[in-house]
């Protein structure tokens, strides 16, 4: 039995009747929750485990207290003491020793005793308690304190009782003893013992419990430190995106106009020397001319798509709404690119339906639109070949975002601008990254017919600054059609819409 409960001798008193105070340093905070002491109160059920005491007091008929680490009562049951202890009580010295007996079992403390060892209290009037801790792991979680009972050995009430006076009659106190339970040492230690491992089993199970969930408490912590620190880095690496390319933007708004001004001086000097307004040229000498402004015209043609992006993006890009003629806006983009097909003999055929409403647009955005389209359908056709520019009314459903399924009011007035070809086609793969900035589908093809991968990106964006909506249907070898709808009624009515 000893052995059981880690007592060294065969007899119960190891420190009797003294108070000391628990030496144990407090824990330092730590930053790991498993390293925190827990208290009973937070580690048990107290409901479950106030059950399994009141048993083990109905059983055995000794009372049981249990303490929390710090001092705090969680646990009195008491039993057939109470007219025993009333009495004394009544008395005024009984009353004060009694008051210093509770006082030292409740703040009973030790330092350094070995987890299950028992210590006995004594109260002055013979009665006797029973102190043992409840520890986990090395640390003391609690204390049982056990009783009181009348050792089997007691004939009287403790000496110290006759002294009390004031017509105290110890008689009377031994005659309130009958109901208090008379057991030897070592049957009370085998019932602490017995009690004891309960108490050791629930403590370990509930521990296990509680050290599990904390385990996944802080693995769960330690991940989501990890996402919130990848997260601030990540916030960090965007906000450095962000400004490079406002950077960029700026930066190529800058060169590129500032390219502009002496390309058009290129230019102009270039067709004056072609047409010999600055002297007779040779034949050799005025393809020269030629080909430098043919060349200029493509880099300012290049130029003008970069500042036109980089305005987009810097937000500085506005349309100028007017009333527009679609007509005249089909023919006008026609002619732009008519010596173009002629040079490559493709055919170009315009078909505007007629008595088409009048548009609430930019002009000269819906006119670059278009010059876009046309222009890509000249560079990827093949001589012989054919694009069509159609322009008609569509009465219908939107959709209102690519995929997402949602269709806009079924009654809805566009007018519709189409742009087929018959040239190489785009493979299904490549549909919505052609939209994309700088984005070319082979770029060894691209770099034959030139281009800067930015036209569609454009598009893109000035015909969704109107509300608008653009797609694409093409099949490889066969030919591409791109359609816009251009809304007739905008929600938008200011003349300047700032483009994002
Ligand atoms: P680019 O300046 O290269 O023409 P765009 O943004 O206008 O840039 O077009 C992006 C890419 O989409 C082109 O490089 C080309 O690969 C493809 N593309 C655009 N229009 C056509 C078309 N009509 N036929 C075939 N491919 C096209």
């Amino acid at each position: 039995m000893n052995a059981e409960m880690g007592v060294g001798s065969a007899h119960l008193p190891i420190i009797e009747d003294e108070v000391v105070e628990y030496s144990q340093p407090p824990k330092t905070a730590s930053s790991s929750i498993l390293e925190r002491t827990m208290s009973l109160a937070e580690l048990l059920d107290m409901n479950a485990f106030r059950d399994v005491c009141t048993s083990f007091v109905d059983l055995y008929r000794i009372g049981i207290k249990i303490f929390d680490a710090d001092g705090t009562k969680l646990i009195d049951i008491r039993v057939g003491n109470t007219e025993w202890c009333g009495y004394i009580f009544q008395n005024a010295r009984g009353r004060s020793l009694c008051t210093e007996l509770v006082t030292r079992i409740k703040q009973f403390s030790y330092p350094g005793l070995p987890d299950g060892q028992v210590v006995e209290q004594t109260c002055f009037s013979g009665l006797k308690y029973l102190i043992t801790s409840i520890s986990y792991g090395g640390d003391v979680l609690g204390r049982v304190v056990y009783g009181p009972f009348m050792p089997e050995v007691l004939s009287a009430p403790g000496a110290e009782v006759g002294t009390f006076g004031d017509g105290f009659e110890p008689e009377r106190l031994w005659a309130h003893g009958h109901k208090i339970r008379r057991v030897s040492d070592e049957k009370v230690l085998q019932i602490l013992a017995n009690f004891r491992s309960v108490v050791d089993t629930t403590t370990f199970v509930a521990m296990k419990a509680y050290l599990t969930q904390q385990l996944h408490v802080e693995s769960i912590t330690a991940s989501y430190n990890e996402l919130a620190e990848s997260n601030r880095k990540l916030r960090e690496s965007l906000e450095k995106l962000r400004e490079l390319d406002r950077l960029k933007s700026n930066f190529l708004a800058m060169v590129s106009h500032e390219l502009r001004t002496p390309l058009t001086s290129v230019i102009g000097y270039s067709e004056m020397l072609a047409e010999g307004l600055a002297g007779e040229l040779t034949e050799e000498q005025k393809a020269y001319a030629t080909t430098i402004r043919d060349k200029g015209e493509s880099l300012l043609e290049l130029i003008g798509s970069l500042l036109d992006m980089s305005k987009i993006e810097a937000g500085a890009m506005r349309l100028n709404l007017s009333d527009v003629e679609v007509g005249p806006l089909v023919e006008g983009a026609k002619s732009y690119v008519v010596p173009q097909a002629q040079r490559k003999s493709v055919e170009l055929i315009v078909d505007v339906q007629p008595d088409l409403p009048r548009l609430r647009a930019d002009r000269e955005k819906l006119r670059q639109c278009l010059i876009n389209l046309l222009g890509n359908s000249v560079k990827f056709t093949p001589s012989g070949g054919q694009i069509r520019l159609g322009a008609s009314v569509f009465v219908g459903a939107r959709r209102m975002a690519v995929d997402d399924g949602r269709f806009g009011p079924p009654d809805e007035t566009f007018v519709r601008l189409d742009v087929s070809d018959t040239g190489i086609g785009i493979p299904a793969d490549k549909l919505e990254a052609v939209f994309e900035r700088f984005y070319q589908v082979d770029n060894s093809i691209t770099r034959e017919y030139g281009g800067t991968g930015l036209g569609l990106a454009i598009v893109k964006r000035f015909v969704e600054a109107h509300e608008g909506e653009v797609w694409l249907e093409t099949r490889e070898g066969v030919g591409t059609t791109f359609s816009l709808l251009i809304p007739i009624e905008r929600t938008m009515e200011a003349t300047e819409i700032a483009l994002s």
